[in-house]
């Protein structure tokens, strides 16, 4: 049997068998045709956000849904201003999809021509093309009856606890609030690379309060090799578990002679944009961090995953300040990651979808199809 029929088939038992989460036939009787909504959305967060690069306390989110015979996936872009995209771009982009792209098939199940497709129309909006991306994963679980994680065969036993993310403040009292908030996490995630002195007045007004382990992520923000070294030396003397990015994203000769000498794994986000970059990597550092925004979505990512592994590289599985929606579509993904940074819906004061779940810190995966997530209002109302 071919696999699009074996698809087809097994799509119709699941149907005809109504699992949980799928619709009726009497359901059914939506269009043949994928049709694309999208909703801006201003995510707020609970905390002013400042790396290394910049500073700020909301960040716009554009939120998908994707239906096809009554079923409906649900999809979202984040866009940090690094990537360079806007509310402005997404929606453009979403736009030209709806119109060049979906008008032309008829079955969902075509998702590696779709989201090929939906890829060339250019050669950015990743974060765009995730939410059109995530949102057809969705709806296609939905169809099936299965979450992702197990139709990629993995083992849901396996995920990583989250890390969850104090950012850099100048002001020691916002940092120890930070801190207190931090205090049920079993992993930290504390931004660097604002300089030596303040970083280490960071990690010191931590370590005053919790041994919890510590991921550390500079953010290109360490200037020279030799100083980045003596940091990750200090560093490995206080419960932290890898390094993400010590120096500029380029700079692959600097990360090679750290990755060499370091204690601790260190790991490329910047460096690390999509599956094409992850062959120079190797050797540079021990691992990649893989975001779904970054990637163009779960089809890139879960390809990176295996391609990492394949090479004998770490993953980790990071986001950005987003909803239920984008973090649990990368969450189906982490029974395969050694680290998670899944926290960007609980950096959210206003997280608008129910979804993956944390169990003492640990990433658990519910039995919903697709990414398991639903709004908590319905979404013409979001
Ligand atoms: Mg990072």
């Amino acid at each position: 049997m071919r696999r699009r029929d074996f698809f087809k088939t097994s799509a119709a038992l699941a149907a005809a068998a109504v699992l949980p989460g799928c619709k009726s036939s009497a359901q059914m009787s939506g269009s043949d045709d994928l049709r694309l909504e999208w909703r801006p959305y201003t995510g707020k967060l609970k905390y002013t956000f400042t790396i290394a690069t910049y500073s700020r306390t909301e960040t716009p989110l554009v939120l998908v849904r994707l239906s096809w015979r009554g079923y409906e996936g649900y999809g979202e872009a984040s866009m940090p201003q690094y990537l360079g995209e806007s509310t402005q771009s997404v929606t453009s982009f979403l736009a030209r999809a709806a119109q060049e792209v979906l008008p032309r098939f008829k079955d969902p199940f075509l998702l590696d021509d779709i989201l090929s497709e939906v890829d060339a129309l250019s050669p950015r909006d990743t974060a765009a093309k995730a939410a059109i991306d995530i949102a057809l994963h969705d709806l296609l679980g939905k169809i099936l009856g299965r979450p992702w994680w197990q139709l990629w065969g993995y083992n849901p036993a396996n995920t990583p606890c989250t890390s969850y993310t104090i950012g850099y403040d100048a002001s020691d009292e916002i940092v120890k609030e930070k801190i207190e908030e931090a205090s049920w996490t079993k992993v930290i995630k504390v931004k660097l690379g604002m300089g030596e002195q303040e970083d280490k007045r960071m990690i010191n007004l931590i370590r005053e309060r919790l041994d919890t382990v510590i991921c550390i992520d500079a953010n290109q923000g360490w200037k020279s090799k030799e100083m980045a070294l003596d940091m990750i030396g200090w560093l490995a003397e206080r419960n932290v578990c890898l390094i993400e990015q010590p120096m500029a994203k380029e700079d692959l000769d600097s990360a090679a002679w750290i990755t060499e000498r370091s204690p601790l794994p260190v790991i490329a986000d910047e460096a690390c944009q999509r599956l094409a970059d992850i062959p120079r990597l190797k050797g540079a550092y021990d691992g990649i961090n893989i975001k779904l925004m970054k990637c163009t979505g779960m089809r890139e990512a879960h390809r990176m995953a295996e391609m990492a592994r394949g090479l004998g590289m770490e993953v980790m599985l990071g986001c950005m300040t987003e909803t239920s929606v984008a973090v649990s579509a990368a969450a189906q993904l982490s029974p395969v990651a050694r680290w998670a940074d899944l926290d960007g819906n609980i950096l959210l004061a206003n997280d608008c979808f129910e979804g993956m779940f944390l169990t003492d810190g640990k990433i658990t995966l519910n039995d919903k199809p697709g990414i398991g997530v639903e709004p908590i209002k319905p979404f013409e109302e979001l």
